[in-house]
């Protein structure tokens, strides 16, 4: 079985690395905390945590992130026995710290993005998980690994983010039975909800208010998108965390099929997040680079963001809906 080979390998491993995303989220920080303390707890070892992307403040709360570093900080040169993707959908999502990916003597793909391409030696993608933190409590299970709190408080917050609190159309039995679990063991929904999402600034709430009010609706208003400038966030004195949630409040709008957010990047290119009723916007984004999920994706173009823009609805327009 295959996941008796991942506790193999754990086993065999001296020294393990398990990487998140660029531009983290609660699920690749939950899921990366997550298994970080399921192998300190039932194999005894020290993990390292890779991190990408500055980790927005308000996953402070998620145990072990204080011992995430930097790609910055870590020895380019180093070999590992083991690497552990976590919620990664392509390679390019962990940036420089493909070279310790590459270099490791095993490396492990353990995701839920029905993008992923399988670029592991072993992989763990399961398109149907509601996120990569249930794939990891799922893996736990079948190896009767030992849970505690502090794990189901990572995988927890993975799961709540990424079924946009149990809302998403990923909200599956599965993964609310694993909450269930997880309510049993101790976790409190509303400190967890609170943690989430109750963290805004009045800069954040009054920007994203912003960019709401110049949403642009077209093709009678079945296409929405709206812009994120980096003056925008200079004047609300907030950084792109701002920015969560705000594509699928431009989806409640019921006429909305597709919504996109086109986002200017610190060196000029523009990040893309796009969500949709029925439209694969998986498919839309793919053209780009990016991926994701049927009802939400993203990807990032080299060009400023009045061009991206041009180009992203040109290939939304070639869908009919
Ligand atoms: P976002 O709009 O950034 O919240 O991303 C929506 C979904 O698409 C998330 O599941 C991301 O992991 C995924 N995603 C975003 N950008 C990319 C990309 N460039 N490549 C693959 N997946 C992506
Ligand atoms: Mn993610
Ligand atoms: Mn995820």
């Amino acid at each position: 079985m295959e996941v008796a080979k991942l506790n193999d390998i754990i086993k065999s491993s001296k020294n393990i690395l398990i990487a998140s995303h660029v531009n983290p989220d609660g699920d690749t920080l939950g899921a990366m905390c997550g298994l970080y303390e399921l192998i300190k707890l039932n194999f005894k070892k020290r993990c390292d945590m890779l991190a990408v992307s500055k980790i927005p403040d308000k996953f402070k709360f998620i145990p072990n992130i204080e011992s995430a570093k930097h790609i910055d900080d870590f020895d380019k040169s180093r070999e590992y026995d083991l690497v552990i993707n976590v919620d990664v959908a392509a390679l390019d999502r962990i940036c420089d710290g493909i070279t310790l990916f590459k270099k490791a003597k095993n490396r492990v793909n353990i995701d839920h993005h029905k993008t992923n391409n399988g670029y592991g030696d072993l992989n763990f993608v399961d398109g149907d998980a509601s996120s990569a933190s249930e794939v990891i409590y799922s893996i736990a299970k079948k190896l009767k690994w030992e849970i505690n709190l502090k794990i189901a408080t990572c995988l927890y917050a993975g799961i709540l983010t990424d079924t946009g609190s149990f809302r998403f159309n990923n909200t599956t039995p599965r993964a609310l039975e694993y909450a269930a679990e997880m309510i049993r063991m101790g976790i409190v929904p509303n400190d967890m909800f609170r943690s989430c999402y109750e963290t805004y600034t009045k800069g954040m709430v009054l920007c994203q208010a912003y960019c709401v009010e110049k949403a642009v609706f077209l093709d009678d208003d079945k296409i929405v998108y709206t812009t994120v400038f980096r003056k925008d966030m200079e004047k609300y004195n907030t950084d792109e965390e701002f920015a969560e949630g705000l594509t699928e409040r431009l989806r409640a709008v019921t006429s909305t099929q597709v919504a996109f957010v086109a986002k200017e990047m610190k060196n000029g290119g523009c990040k893309i997040s796009m969500r949709s009723k029925s439209v694969d916007v998986a498919e839309i984004c793919s053209v780009f680079g990016g991926g994701g999920h049927k009802h939400a994706a993203g990807c990032t173009l080299k060009c400023n963001v009045e061009e991206a823009i041009k180009k992203i609805l040109h290939e939304i327009r070639k869908y009919e809906f």
